[in-house]
């Protein structure tokens, strides 16, 4: 999305303002030129690129007598403005301008060819609201820039705005539609209504960054629960885990796997939601460990441990623990109906079978598929029940539960 631009606020920003970071960059580009340092030190959001010989071009946004203007300008022999040609931006559009429609003196420097850039756009109206707002965000833009703690990318229109790699939340973004600063991807879980919170609260686009940071923060102890369950359980489900998972599935014994959602990020505890999945006897008996459980919730304890505490456990299993049927590889473990261990939706077989002798593990999916199928099964208070696809015998799942996401 990001990636073929051509000459753009885009390109500015991924390279004039790194400029200053890469300090050995700009001297080899403006070295024997101390006008075009200069020039890049003045107006930060203006990119030098050396093309060949004296050949350069300069690109991107400049505030100059009042304007900000938006321009590509290539200069075949510089410092000779001779031959120049510039693209000037005015409202939507770009034109093209040279020595034909654009007098210059012979002896101009370049600070003068953009003070009469400048004049030619009209002064700044109030009464343009459209306008007068894009001119703002250009503004805002250039104050945003924080190298240090994000990294900040602009669509070649200027019509997306995307903040990535936060300092302290690396795996987080946010891009924002300009300039009605409405999300377009966010790194969020999507239960967290961005949306509605930007459009109450942010008025400019410092507003929405500043609000974005501030639930980073807020949502710091639901990343760390899950975090402490990412690296000590064997998450199954989902995979590949990203910010915006607000559930986890995880065995907890041989063929017994709990399900944790967390339906409101920013009250994890109270939100949580456990599921067991796993044979009929064993869920009812573990259902009862749980609730127990529950109700004596230490709330020094992390989650992890609680869940621990709960299930009376030292850790909970991870991939090997379960015997040679868990040790064995992904390939190994498909599900006996579809021959796939994890399917496009990122489900892996959880369901097995009531009957304890039996081998059977597939997809809830799958086993829906085949119950449909059945003449006599029957679906009674969300839970289904039918007959084993491989022993016959009867089976009962709640496919409600298992198929939500
Ligand atoms: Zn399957
Ligand atoms: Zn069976």
């Amino acid at each position: 999305m990001f990636s073929a631009i051509v000459w753009s606020y885009f390109c500015l920003f991924e390279h004039s303002f790194c400029l200053h970071l890469a300090q050995n960059r700009i001297q080899m580009f403006c070295e024997k030129n101390n006008d075009l340092r200069d020039l890049v030190a003045k107006h930060p959001g203006l990119q030098v690129k050396h093309i060949k010989n004296k050949a350069y071009v300069i690109s991107g946004v400049v505030f100059i007598n009042e304007k900000w203007l938006r321009l590509k300008l290539y200069l075949p022999h510089f410092p000779e403005l001779r031959d120049f040609q510039v693209h000037l931006q005015h409202q939507l559009e770009y034109k093209l301008y040279n020595h034909a429609n654009l007098k210059v003196q012979s002896d101009s420097s370049l600070e003068d060819l953009l003070v009469q850039l400048a004049k030619m756009l009209p002064a700044p109206t109030v009464v343009d609201n459209a306008q007068s707002k894009q001119q703002n965000i250009y503004a805002e833009i250039l104050n945003l820039h924080k190298p240090q703690e994000y990294r900040l990318q602009l669509d070649d229109r200027c019509s997306r705005i995307r903040f990535s790699n936060f300092a302290d939340y690396d795996a987080h973004y946010l891009e924002l539609e300009l300039p009605s600063l409405r999300p377009l991807e966010h790194s969020l879980p999507d239960c967290v209504s961005l949306g509605e919170m930007l459009a109450t609260s942010a008025r400019s686009l410092g507003d929405a960054l500043a609000l974005y940071l501030r639930l980073l923060d807020e949502l710091r102890p639901f990343y760390d629960s899950l975090a402490d369950i990412d690296e000590l359980c064997d998450v199954l489900e989902p995979s590949p885990i990203t910010t915006k998972h607000n559930s986890r599935v995880f065995p907890l014994k041989d063929r017994v796997y709990l399900k944790l959602t967390i339906a409101d990020p920013f009250a994890s505890y109270g939100s949580m939601a456990l599921q067991i999945i796993g044979p009929t006897e064993e869920v009812a008996q573990l259902r009862h460990v749980l609730s127990d459980g529950l109700g004596s919730w230490d709330m020094e304890l992390d989650m992890h441990k609680n869940l621990l505490r709960i299930f009376d456990l030292c850790y909970f299993p991870m991939r090997g623990d379960l015997g040679q049927m868990q040790a064995a590889s992904e390939e190994d473990q498909h599900c006996n109906i579809c021959y796939v261990y994890r399917l496009d939706t990122g489900e892996v077989p959880l369901v097995s079978c009531d009957n304890s002798r039996c081998v059977l593990k597939c997809h809830a999916a799958c086993l829906k598929e085949w119950f449909d199928t059945l003449i006599d099964g029957k679906t009674f208070l969300e839970v289904s029940f039918g007959l084993c696809p491989f022993c016959k015998a009867k089976l009962s799942t709640s496919f409600a539960a298992l198929l939500k996401t």
